[in-house]
C-alpha cells in the first residue's frame, strides 16, 4: 500500500518535476500548467473518477461513500466541538460559568505576559472574585511558548498537586494546549489510571510513567484515554486569533528528546466552553497578529484540501475514529466561510490594528478551528513543525516582529521563559512556520486535486478561475501559492525558509523529524482511486518532501 503523500509525490513528479528528476518545478509550471493542460496523473483535475467523487460533495460525497462503504473504507465522519460565546467584553461572564458548574478550586492556567496585562487578565480575576469568592483560585502562569514535554509536565505536576475541579486556561495556543495536557494527565492520575496502565515505552525525562501512552503515534502510542477518566471541565479563553484550540480537541508540544513535535488528539480533550472575548485582541502586537492569521489561513486552506475522510479505513468502533478525520461535509462550510471572512478582514497590517476586523479575525479563527478539528491539517503543518528547531541549529538571527525574546508569548509578544534549558531558541512562530512551507506545498498538492485547490483559492481571493484551467494542477497550485504570498507580502512575514534563517544543510534533518508526523501526512490530498494509508514512510515520500523543502527555501 502506498501512502498518500507518495502518492502526492507520484503526482507531482509526474506533473512538474523537482530538483532531484530534472527539470525544475517553477520551468515545467510555466511550459504546461498556464496553457491549461490537466497534468499526467492529476486524477482529480478533470474528467476522471474524481468528478464523481467530488461532484457528489454537497449531497453528502455520496457515490464515494457507497462505493467505500463497499470496500471496507470509512463510510461516517462525526463533528464535535466546544460550546463557542463570543461578544465583547463577554470575559467577565466566566465567574458565572465556574459559579454554575459548583467548582470549589480553580485553576486559572496562563503565561506571565497575559497575567501581567491588566486589561486582558483582570476582568478573569475580578469576575472570579465577585461570582465565587469562595472558591480556591491558583494562577499557574508558567507556561512556555512552543511548549515542550518538559513544560507540560511542570504545568501536570502543578495541576496533580493542586487538584482543581475546573480549568481555566487564558491565553494564547500554547497556553490552552498546555492546559488540555495538564487536564489530561491530572484526571488520569486523579482516576488511578495511571498507576494501572503497562506501558512499553517510557517516557524520556519524564516523571510520569505513562506519558507516551496517549501521545500521538510514532513517538507515542496513540492510546485512546479511558472512558472511565473524567475530566475537568476547561473553559478556554485565547487571547490571539490563531490555533482555534479552543474548539479543537488537539494538543501540541515539542518531544525533548527527538527535538520533534508531537501531540494528544481525542474529542476528550476539548474545552467545555470558549469564550472568545475580542477585547483581548486589542493588545496584540501587530506581528503578533499576522503570524497568528496565517496559521488561521493554513487551519482553512488544509482542512478544504485534505483527503476526504472516505479514504481512511473504516475503524474497529466509534472511539477509535480521529479526530482529524479528513475533508467532510460540515467541516467544508466552516473552512469555506473562513476564507471568505479573512478576504475581508486579513491581509494588510492596517486591518490588523482595527478592533472590527480584529473581532472578524477572532471570529473566523474559531471557525476555523471547527473546520479543522474535525478534518484536520496536513503537509505544511507537518513540515512546519520542524522549522523552529532548524533555524536554532542553523544558527539562524531571525527575530519574529512583535516578538521580544527567545521565548516570547504566542500571547501578546512579551518574553515568558520558564526555565526549560532551552533560552538561545530561534522562535519561529507556529503561524510563520506553516506559511513559509505552505505555497510550496500547495503547488504539489494542488496535483492530486486541482478543483479542491481551485474552491479554496477563489474563497480566499473572490476570483473565479477560467473554468478551462481549474482542473489544471500545476495553474491552480501556482494561483493559490501566489495569493498565499501575496498575503505575506502585504503583512511584512517572512515567505521562505530561506528567510527565517534555515538553507538546504537543514533540510535532511527537517525530513527526519517530519517523517514522524505520520497523522497530518497521511492525510495529503490523494488520488480517490487509492488504496488507503499505510504507515511506513518511504523512499519516495521522503523525495516529494525533500522536493517540497527545498522549493520553499526561496519565495
Ligand atoms: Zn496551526
Amino acid at each position: 500500500m502506498r501512502c498518500a503523500v507518495r502518492l502526492v509525490i507520484e503526482r507531482a513528479l509526474d506533473c512538474c518535476g523537482c530538483p532531484c528528476h530534472g527539470t525544475t518545478h517553477k520551468a515545467r509550471l510555466l511550459a504546461r500548467g498556464v496553457r491549461g493542460s490537466a497534468g499526467v496523473g492529476c486524477a482529480r483535475g478533470g474528467e476522471s473518477d474524481a468528478d464523481d467523487a467530488r461532484g457528489a460533495e454537497m449531497a453528502g460525497y455520496d457515490d464515494a461513500k457507497r462505493r467505500r462503504e463497499r470496500s471496507g473504507r470509512e463510510y461516517a465522519f462525526e463533528v464535535a466541538t466546544s460550546v463557542l460565546r463570543f461578544g465583547r467584553g463577554v470575559s467577565r461572564e466566566v465567574g458565572l460559568d465556574v459559579q454554575e458548574l459548583g467548582a470549589k478550586r480553580v485553576l486559572l492556567v496562563t503565561d506571565r505576559n497575559i497575567a501581567s496585562l491588566s486589561k486582558v487578565h483582570q476582568p478573569v480575576l475580578a469576575s472570579l472574585r465577585k461570582h465565587v469568592p469562595q472558591a480556591t483560585l491558583s494562577v499557574y502562569d508558567g507556561v512556555r511558548v512552543e511548549p515542550t514535554e518538559s513544560s507540560v509536565l511542570h504545568a501536570v505536576a502543578h495541576a496533580i498537586e493542586f487538584k482543581p475541579d475546573v480549568i481555566i486556561a487564558q491565553g494564547g495556543g500554547s497556553v490552552l494546549d498546555t492546559a488540555k495536557i495538564a487536564n489530561l494527565y491530572s484526571s488520569l492520575e486523579f482516576s488511578g489510571a495511571l498507576e494501572s496502565r503497562h506501558c512499553s515505552v517510557p517516557a524520556e525525562g519524564s516523571t510520569l510513567p505513562h506519558f507516551l501512552d496517549y501521545v500521538n503515534a510514532p513517538i507515542g502510542r496513540g492510546l485512546p484515554i479511558p472512558r472511565h477518566v473524567h475530566l475537568a471541565p476547561l473553559i478556554a479563553m485565547p487571547t490571539t486569533a490563531g490555533t482555534g484550540s479552543e474548539t479543537t480537541g488537539t494538543a501540541i508540544f515539542e518531544h525533548d528528546a527527538l527535538s520533534a513535535k508531537t501531540g494528544i488528539s481525542s474529542r476528550l480533550l476539548r474545552p467545555t466552553l470558549a469564550i472568545v472575548d475580542p477585547l483581548s485582541l486589542e493588545t496584540v502586537p501587530i506581528g503578533v497578529g499576522a503570524a497568528a492569521g496565517m496559521d488561521v489561513l493554513c487551519h482553512a486552506l488544509e482542512s478544504y484540501t485534505a483527503r476526504p475522510y472516505y479514504e481512511r479505513a473504516a475503524p474497529s468502533a466509534p472511539n477509535v475514529r480521529p479526530a482529524y478525520q479528513g475533508a467532510n461535509p460540515v467541516s467544508d462550510v466552516w473552512a469555506l466561510q473562513t476564507l471568505k471572512m479573512l478576504r475581508e478582514s486579513f491581509g494588510s497590517r492596517e486591518k490588523l490594528g482595527d478592533p472590527r476586523h480584529q473581532e472578524q479575525l477572532a471570529l473566523a479563527a474559531s471557525y476555523a478551528g471547527v473546520g479543522f478539528g474535525n478534518a484536520g491539517v496536513h503537509v505544511p503543518h507537518g513540515l512546519s513543525y520542524s522549522v523552529g528547531t532548524a533555524a536554532s541549529r542553523g544558527l539562524s538571527v531571525y527575530q519574529a516582529d512583535g516578538y521580544v525574546s527567545t521565548c516570547a508569548s504566542d500571547g501578546n509578544g512579551n518574553g515568558n521563559g520558564n526555565g526549560d534549558g532551552k533560552s538561545g531558541k530561534v522562535l519561529v512562530p507556529h503561524g510563520v512556520s506553516v506559511a513559509v512551507v505552505a505555497p510550496a506545498v500547495f503547488r504539489v498538492t494542488a496535483h492530486a486535486d486541482p478543483l479542491r485547490h481551485a474552491e479554496a483559492f477563489e474563497a480566499l481571493t473572490g476570483e473565479s478561475l477560467p473554468s478551462a484551467q481549474r482542473a489544471d494542477g500545476a495553474y491552480v497550485g501556482a494561483r493559490l501559492a501566489e495569493a498565499v504570498l501575496d498575503i505575506m507580502r502585504a503583512l511584512q512575514l517572512p515567505l521562505s525558509l530561506g528567510d527565517v534563517g534555515i538553507t538546504s544543510r537543514e533540510i535532511p534533518a527537517m525530513l527526519d523529524a517530519t517523517l514522524l508526523q505520520r497523522r497530518v501526512l497521511d492525510l495529503a490530498p490523494s488520488s480517490p482511486s487509492a488504496p488507503p494509508a499505510d504507515h511506513s514512510p518511504s523512499a519516495t515520500e521522503r523525495d516529494l518532501l525533500s522536493h517540497i523543502l527545498h522549493d520553499a527555501l526561496t519565495a
